[in-house]
């Protein structure tokens, strides 16, 4: 049976989720014995269009990345958002809050009008996405999985529960006790809940969980005297984008 192609595709973000791939140093041997990669610019000059499955990360942010974007799902088999980025929009849509002219014109001065910069967004608000890795980066072994599952034949699933879970797994005190916030009643799991249990806020770089428990968020909120809408304005760095931004 011939191994499935695999092209890595950028668009506008740090690639840092690219670069993991390559960082899979001990078992990037293993991939190849199992999946062809045709298409990867961080690593190889080679660049063939057609592909069973197409990694992806970045957000969208100018009207070429969406041609480019979708020129790369009609050469693809499967589209796999990968990173917070490509997944919600991530960082690059923090811009969406801004006025748009304004932040051309702080970023590329007078050479702005050479850009043909929209609202930063995710794949999924222009493309068919099959699947994602959620996080900033992605992480390498739910790739790895991913990987494996799909040249099984087997159907990649995400956690979906709160990083609540992992946390008190992890037998961490709740930050909110401690006066702190936090976004893990709401958000994807999968990270172990690492950011709280080094003390960190869990910022809900993995995205949210399929039906968040906005009930139980709302009563956390309450007792530590905030209110959601502090909350949401407050954690804006990787879940800015909305539906209206897309014009
Ligand atoms: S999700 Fe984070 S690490 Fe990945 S490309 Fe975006 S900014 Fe970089
Ligand atoms: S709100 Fe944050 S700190 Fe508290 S249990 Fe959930 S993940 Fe842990
Ligand atoms: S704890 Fe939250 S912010 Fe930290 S990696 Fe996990 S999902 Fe992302």
């Amino acid at each position: 049976m011939a191994k499935p192609r695999i092209g890595i595709f950028s668009f506008t973000s740090c690639e840092g989720c690219s670069l993991a791939i390559l960082e899979c140093e001990n078992e990037l041997l293993d991939v190849l014995a199992i999946v062809d990669i045709v298409n990867f610019r961080e690593g190889m000059t080679e660049k063939e269009d057609d592909v069973d499955i197409a990694f992806v990360d970045g957000a969208l942010s100018t009207r070429r990345d969406v041609e480019h974007m979708k020129h790369i799902r009609e050469h693809s088999g499967l589209v796999v958002a990968i990173g917070a980025c490509a997944h919600t929009g991530g960082v690059p849509a923090m811009k969406n809050n801004l006025n748009l002219d304004e932040t051309k014109r702080y970023v590329f001065g007078d050479q702005a009008d050479h850009f043909d910069s929209i609202p930063a967004r995710p794949l999924c608000a222009e493309v068919q996405v099959d699947a994602a890795l959620p996080g900033c980066p992605m992480d390498r072994a739910e790739f790895l999985r991913l990987v494996l599952d799909v040249a099984q034949g087997k159907t990649f699933r995400l956690p979906n529960y709160p990083v609540c879970v992992e946390c008190k797994l992890q037998g961490n005190p709740c930050l909110f006790d401690l006066g702190l916030d936090c976004m893990g009643v709401v958000a994807r799991a999968g990270c172990n809940a690492v950011c709280p249990t080094f003390g960190d806020p869990c910022e809900a770089c993995r995205g949210y969980v399929d039906h968040p428990n906005t009930q139980s968020h709302q009563e956390v909120l309450t007792k530590a005297g905030r209110t959601v809408e502090e909350i949401m304005h407050r954690y804006t760095r990787y879940n800015s984008f909305k539906p209206e931004h897309v014009q």
